[in-house]
């Protein structure tokens, strides 16, 4: 048997419902925040990323997916979202296009990670890259951006933190000061520090290491150390969420992984009994068009796992319902009802109705058990006897209660049972009372309106998803 690859998953049709579930959900969120969709190469020259990503990286250093194509260039699995995006910016003279330029992405990416539990080498993010504005208002908007999307998940547990590491100019206050502080301590501390602290002594106070965390403790923090132009933009972030009622917490140990940000980072972080963790990382870096050979551009972004998301999202009792449901199923009661299943079967397809029917020459018994399996509402029997009547047989398959309905009206009856359920849910009982058959197509179609995107989102996806109360 061939296997996967180590760190891969297959996503199987039982379980798809998942990633639909949060990539459409970041979809819609991305829409209310006018993000357009952004998709560039799943590989990229290796360059790219030692410019954009930073080559004292963990990731470019340790965990990048590259190889030699059969022209004997140097191409590497993208590891992260943002480097490609920024190339294709500059390759593609988006600079031109009005400002803001705001983009989401939803890719795979790829890490040569150590395998273990929860750390896959090819996972899914759904990412954000806002460009062309400076102002503390984007920072604060991209930080919605994320924590809409989380809050739609139903993950409302995640906590805010923010921090600013500033720019060049007052890091480098920083890092002496930072240095100054830690080069007596450094015997003490893990090999990794050691070797960021010439290169990159911000990313010590990352380090997880009992050891290290225990001396940064009482390091210096960075807030403490910004330039004016730096702190006004901090400020300014702070004072929009303010505005905006999200909580936060200032936390000057968010210095996050990649070497691009400037000023604003943040993290989204579970912390409750049932999950821990980052769950959302990003900020600005200003830098970063520059480096990958564009003109100096602002930009500011996050990345957020999908896999992670789903983890989190189980862990907190947000369960997924991805069981099959279908509208009806069209039960072929002998051989010479197959003319009028197919036609029947086109007709509720055209009315939006997602039906099945067998394609195994099953018993009428075994249909019905498949119907079932399915989750499907409505079963519409038609054999010989129907077409000797003329009337199909329509089964209610939630209450059992069954209609004979004539073959031609069969679709117009199921698809007008949904419509009813639809009006009895939308309207309370003396309004519907009153409606005559005209007024409940008008009204039907008014409400329709009304809820199409949450109806037809719902209807397509074809997946509930509910907040498990008891657990
Ligand atoms: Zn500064
Ligand atoms: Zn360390």
């Amino acid at each position: 048997m061939i296997t996967k690859p180590k760190g891969t998953i297959d996503i199987l049709p039982a379980d798809s419902g998942k990633w639909h579930f949060i990539e459409n959900t970041a979809r819609e969120t991305a829409r209310l925040y006018n993000l357009r969709e952004i998709r560039t190469p799943n590989f990229e020259h290796t360059e790219l990323f030692l410019r954009g990503v930073g080559e004292t990286t963990d990731i470019v250093n340790k965990e990048m997916y590259t190889f030699t194509d059969k022209g004997g260039r140097s191409v590497t699995l993208k590891p992260e979202g943002t480097a490609g995006v920024a190339r294709a910016y500059v390759e593609n003279g988006l600079a031109n296009e009005p400002k803001p330029l705001k983009m989401y992405y939803i890719t795979p990416v790829y890490r040569y990670e150590r395998p273990q539990a929860g750390r896959l080498r090819e996972h899914r993010q759904f990412g954000v890259e806002i460009y062309g504005a400076a102002n503390p208002s984007i920072d604060a908007e991209t930080i919605m951006i994320a924590r809409d999307t989380l809050k739609r998940l139903g993950i409302e547990s995640a906590a805010l933190n923010i921090n600013s590491v500033g720019c060049p100019d007052c890091r480098k206050a920083y890092h002496e000061t930072l240095r100054a502080y830690l080069k007596e301590r450094l015997p003490q501390m893990c090999p990794t520090c050691n070797e960021r602290f010439e290169k990159n002594p911000l990313r010590i106070l990352d380090c997880k290491s009992p050891g290290c965390a225990g001396i940064t403790a009482n390091a210096p923090h960075i807030t403490d150390y910004l330039c004016e132009p730096c702190k006004g933009h901090f400020d300014g972030v702070k004072k929009i969420l303010d505005i905006y009622g999200v909580q936060y917490k200032v936390n000057p140990y968010i210095v996050r992984g990649l070497d691009y940000y400037n000023r604003t980072v943040f993290e989204f972080v579970a912390d409750s009994e049932r999950a821990q963790g980052t769950i959302c990382g990003g900020g600005r870096y200003d830098r970063l068009v520059g480096d990958v050979g564009g003109s100096p551009e602002p930009a500011v972004g996050f990345g957020m796992g999908i896999e992670r998301l789903i983890n989190i999202m189980e862990a907190e009792g947000l369960l997924f319902d991805t069981a099959a449901k279908i509208d009806a199923y069209l039960v072929r009661a002998d051989d010479s009802a197959a003319e009028t299943i197919y036609k029947m079967a086109a007709e509720f397809r055209a009315q939006e109705r997602n039906i099945e029917f067998d394609h195994l020459n099953r018993s009428v018994k075994a249909q019905f058990k498949a119907a079932d399996k399915l989750g499907a509402e409505y079963a519409v029997v038609v054999g010989a006897d129907e077409l000797r009547s003329g009337a199909a047989k329509v089964k209610n398959l939630k209450t059992g209660k069954e209609t004979a309905v004539p073959i031609q009206e069969a679709c117009d009856y199921v698809c007008g049972s949904f419509m009813d359920d639809f009006l009895k849910e939308e309207y309370d009982e003396e309004e519907y009372a009153e409606m005559d058959d005209k007024q409940k197509i008008v009204y039907g179609k008014i409400k329709r309106t009304e809820k199409i995107l949450e109806k037809v989102r719902e209807a397509y996806r074809n997946i509930y998803f509910r907040k498990n109360k008891d657990k």
